[in-house]
């Protein structure tokens, strides 16, 4: 049986182990959640079927721009920006008399209505952030046994399991959007003009931070599906070695960080040749969940995330996301997380070397502004001295 970086014991045993020790009250709880997120994402997947993805056969060069970015849930100026036209281009002329081709339009089209939220997904989104809230605060560390049975705690195949939900779910069968990265780059596009409804899209990225409030990152950590596709294959035990080097935070946060700034200056047209270019359209990696790699950068950003994750940790996530640079910032205030006891803390390194990152180091060593975490239960296993815990920060 292949070991899963799990210690001494198997996967399956370890997990039985844990089952076995949980409590009634836990057993309950567990029994609840799983109804609760059956009940939600099952309706969402009967309601909002893949089916329900629109075709583009019903536009054509003979319409004017007006006509049709309305029915696209964008502004003309959207429109005209995908057509490849002046954001300024006339928007009550009809399309072929502004040289743009049936195909060009059904392409555009196409891509447009790839992005339109599937309100089925925020459901799905919900169900996993709420899987992994409960098991984090309420199951992963089974109510009786003392700190000896710390290796049973929290083990992986519950969480690979909602992972797995999130890239098959969340991911290839509701398509790309929404999700998590979109909602920060959607506020910004509507603000240049792009959406016509910024409150809409406002209200969709409240909701998904509201998500990474309720637990450090939780969003990215269990729900998103890019984020679960890296998670997976970084849980591959191979290249171990490469593993265990980190690359400081301080690096790879200001590689974000300037992305981050260098797309808002491109949108807002400070640099570049005018308003409206979108930076993370090009290494937009949730392109992957419509099958959708045309352009060179989305495919480089596929190939690179997804095979750099078998060396580093989340690479599109610590590097690029913009979702993941502004969740980091909002753990300084999420309710649940992972707390340290510094009374009982004897600074072993157990928890820093069983982090993925540099976040559990930073948080033993009490630093103002640790890098992400992203609730993935690594560390809360591994104190000898029982120093680590998930949950509310109000809690002593
Ligand atoms: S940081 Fe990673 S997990 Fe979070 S939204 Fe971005 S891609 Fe998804
Ligand atoms: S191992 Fe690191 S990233 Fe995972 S929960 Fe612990 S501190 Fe957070």
């Amino acid at each position: 049986m292949p070991r899963l970086g799990e210690g001494e014991e198997s996967f399956m045993v370890t997990t039985y182990r844990w089952f076995s020790s949980l409590s009634g009250r836990q057993k309950v709880v567990l029994s609840l959640t799983v109804i609760v997120c059956l009940a939600i994402i099952v309706p969402a997947l009967l309601m909002d079927p893949a089916s329900h993805r629109n075709g583009t056969a019903r536009f054509t060069v003979d319409m004017p721009i007006r006509q049709i970015a309305p029915r696209l849930g964008v502004t003309g100026k959207a429109l005209a920006r995908e057509l490849g036209l002046p954001l300024s281009a006339p928007k009550n002329k009809p399309l072929g008399e502004l040289g743009v081709t049936q195909g060009r339009l059904s392409h555009a089209t196409g891509h447009l209505l790839s992005h339109a939220d599937r309100t089925g997904k925020y459901w799905v989104f919900l169900a996993l952030a709420l899987a992994g809230f409960v098991y984090l605060n309420m199951l992963g560390r089974p109510d009786g046994p003392g700190n000896e049975q710390r290796n049973i705690r929290y083990p992986r195949s519950p969480y690979l399991a909602v992972l797995t939900i999130s890239v098959l779910v969340a991911g290839f069968y509701f398509g790309k959007s929404p999700n998590p990265m979109e909602s920060i780059v959607k506020v910004f596009k509507s603000l240049v003009g792009l959406y016509p409804d910024p409150a809409v899209k406002v209200m969709a990225f409240l909701f998904f931070a509201a998500l990474a409030v309720a637990g450090s990152k939780i969003v990215c950590g269990w729900a998103c599906p890019f984020g679960a596709l890296q998670e997976l294959i970084y849980s591959i035990p191979l290249f171990r070695r490469a593993k265990r080097r980190k690359p400081p935070f301080a690096v790879t946060n200001a590689i974000r960080i300037v992305l981050f700034l260098l797309a808002l200056l491109f949108l807002f047209g400070v640099v570049g040749g005018g308003k409206g270019f979108v930076l993370y359209h090009y290494i937009n990696p949730f392109n992957l969940f419509n099958m959708d790699l045309e352009g060179t950068g989305v495919l480089m950003t596929v190939i690179l995330a997804l095979a750099g994750s078998f060396f580093m940790y989340r690479p599109f996530c610590q590097l690029v996301c913009p979702f993941g640079l502004v969740s980091w910032i909002l753990e300084g205030v999420s309710i649940t997380r992972v707390r340290i006891d510094r009374g009982l803390c004897t600074r072993c390194g157990a928890c820093t070397r069983a982090c993925p990152l540099p976040a559990a180091a930073d948080r033993v060593q009490g630093r103002k502004m640790p890098a992400d975490c992203f609730s993935c239960g690594r560390c809360l296993n591994v104190c000898p001295e029982d120093a680590i815990r998930y949950g509310p920060v109000f809690r002593k």
